[in-house]
Order: structure tokens, then sequence, then C-alpha cells
């Protein structure tokens, strides 16, 4: 199968291999040496499909990317074909993309790739703080649709030191309005914005920023917010009719430790895109369990490489696996296992 590497026609850096079916993730940053701040760390996605000679581009930037004259727009993808230019963004940074025969052999065209990407990955790997951020930037702008802006902004505002939106849980858990729960060691509030019929987040009262600050010594505070939860789907009067899970989102969106309790029916209008869906519903959900047994084994949690991408997979039905087009489609499939 040929090679395929993208080539900068200002010959600024070295070509970028697109390994076959590879996601390789562009923008701002010593990879590209565009240091232009309407531009992105993450501002596209290319995938090489070496077999059919062309690239998928993926505008993940919110300016525009462009190939030849078409903007591609934010989320959507455009076929590239060689001869064509990419422009990474606002019309600048052009870019071609080549394609070359494999002269190794058999062996060393499947492996050649794959060491280019993960070589390609570390080279793209982003601290976890920008991660976080980029993932704020995502779910935030669809977090917060359709909230009543006026009266949050006010609500936020009430509490200087946690200005930013990012630390609206910190407001959240010391409100009695969303509390439903409170003892000396956790609070349990509403999730203002709920993914499901019922939605609860589990926090301690100890300021843990991320899952990367917990160590042994949190174990049994981590025990402590799982029977709280459990507790909490105990009581819940639709506990004989709805599963629920608990766990941790793998890049979470919020700052201070919080525990999902999600009913498995996701009717909720909240539930907007395929990054909301597959946060739940993918690895990106970690069973509450299973980071117990990471701290009280390793003293540290890890979370695997690559998590991010998994709200982009396709969207899956929770239930049987069945793949559906749509959020609504999903939605309107979801139902069939609902209806008693
Ligand atoms: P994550 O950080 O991805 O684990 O998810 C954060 C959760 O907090 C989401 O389910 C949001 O709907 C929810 N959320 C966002 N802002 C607030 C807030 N100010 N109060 C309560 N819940 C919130
Ligand atoms: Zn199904």
């Amino acid at each position: 199968m040929p090679l395929c590497c993208l080539v900068s026609s200002e010959g600024t850096h070295k070509p970028i291999p697109l390994p076959h079916l590879q996601p390789v993730i562009l923008g701002r940053g010593p990879e590209t040496t565009i240091k232009d701040k309407k531009c992105s760390r993450q501002q596209v996605e290319l995938r090489a499909e070496c077999n059919k000679g062309y690239v998928k581009v993926k505008q993940l930037g919110p300016n525009p990317t462009s190939v030849d004259s078409e903007v591609v727009g934010k989320d959507n993808v455009v076929k590239m074909k060689p001869g064509q230019k990419l422009h990474i963004v606002n019309q600048l940074y052009q870019y071609t993309i080549q394609f070359k025969v494999d002269t190794t052999t058999n062996q060393g065209a499947t492996k050649r790739p794959l060491e280019q990407t993960s070589e390609q990955r570390d080279r793209h790997r982003e601290e976890p703080s920008m991660k976080a951020a980029k993932q704020h930037e995502k779910l935030s702008v669809s977090a917060s649709q359709g909230e009543p802006k006026q009266g949050n902004i006010k609500e936020e505002r009430k509490s200087d030191s946690f200005g930013h939106w990012s630390q609206g849980l910190k407001a959240s858990m010391q409100d009695p309005k969303m509390q439903v729960y409170k003892d000396d060691r956790v609070v349990v509030i509403k999730d203002k914005y709920p993914k499901a019929r019922y939605h609860w987040l589990v926090l301690p009262w100890q300021s843990i920023p991320n899952l990367k600050a917990l160590r042994q010594e949190h174990c049994d505070l981590l025990k402590h917010m799982q029977q709280v939860a459990d507790q909490i789907v105990a009581q819940c009067p639709d506990v004989s009719l709805l599963r629920f899970r608990t766990g941790y989102h793998a890049i979470p969106s919020m700052s201070h430790v919080h525990l999902h309790v999600i009913s498995q029916d996701f009717n909720s209008p909240c539930l907007k895109n395929k990054k909301h869906w597959n946060s739940f519903t993918t690895d990106y959900f970690i069973e509450s369990q299973d980071i117990i047994q990471m701290v009280e084994t390793n003293g540290t949690v890890a979370i695997k490489d690559g998590a991010s991408e998994l709200l982009n997979l396709p969207l899956r039905c929770h239930v049987c696996r069945k793949e559906l087009p749509t959020i609504p489609a999903l939605k309107e499939h979801i139902k069939c296992h609902f209806s008693s």
C-alpha cells in the first residue's frame, strides 16, 4: 500500500507522515511551526485512506480550514486528493499531500506506519491540562446550550473565587437548591445539565482537582463516594425500572473530582451530541470500582492514551450495540429498550 505524507508548501518543516487510517491531529505547535493564535492546537484531523488515494480532512478548530476554495466547516469532513491545497486556517499555512509507493518489504510496510503513528502521537501529545482544556472547549459549548444564561451568569458571579465556568461544580456543591444529600465527607448534587432521567454527581468536600490527584490515602473516601452513590440509587423511585451506572469521565471538563451517577435511559434534552453520548457509553466512562481498584493497587489513576478519541467513535446503542447515524435516530432507537 502507498505511504502518505503531508507536505508544507512553504517548506517550513519536514513532511508529516499520515499513516493509513490513523487520525493525525495538527494545528498550532512545534510539529507545524504555526504560532498563530487563530489556529487551534487541534485545528484539523487528517485521516489518510492510502488504498483509495485520498485524505479525509476534518476541521476541529473554530476558524476555517479549507481544501482548495472549499471551507471545511467545524466538525465537517472534506476529502482531499493529491494536487489539492489544504490551508490549515484562514487561507494560511498551505499544504499538499503525497502518496509514495512503499518500497520496504511486506513486513516493513505494515510496521512502518505504526511506528510513525506512535512517534507522531508522542509529538502531538498535549499536556494533560491542555487536553482537558480542549475538552472544556468542546463540551462546554454544547453543555451550555439551552441553559438560562442570565441566571447562570449571576449564579456564578455570586461566588468570586469560582469565576471560570469550569469551576462551576464548586459553586453548585455549596448551593442548597442543588444538594440532594450531604454528610461530613461528601455532597450529592443534581447535574445541572442531566444527560438522563436521573443524573447526580457525588463530590468530596475535600478539594481534589481531578483523577490524577488521587492517591492511596483517598481510597476510603472513594469507597464512601461509591456507597453514597449506591444509597442514592436505592432511594430512587424508579430503581426497579431503570439501570444505573456510577463512574468518572476519563478526561473531565469540570474541576473538582466528581462521581457521575446516571440512569441508563439517556432520556434527556441535554444529551445533544456524539461527545455527550460517547462520554457515557464508551470506555471514556470509567466505573467507580475500577478507579478504586487502580488507586488501591497502584496508588494512582492511569488514563489510557487516546481516551479523547473515544468521543469520536460512531454512535452505538449501549444496549444492543446497533450503530445509528445521528443522535435523533439513536434516541428514537433506544426507546425500544425502555418501553414496558
Ligand atoms: P465531566 O467534567 O465531563 O465529568 O462532567 C461534568 C458534569 O457537570 C456534566 O455532566 C455537566 O452537565 C455538569 N455540570 C456542568 N456545570 C455544572 C454546574 N454548574 N452545576 C452542576 N453540574 C454541572
Ligand atoms: Zn439497541
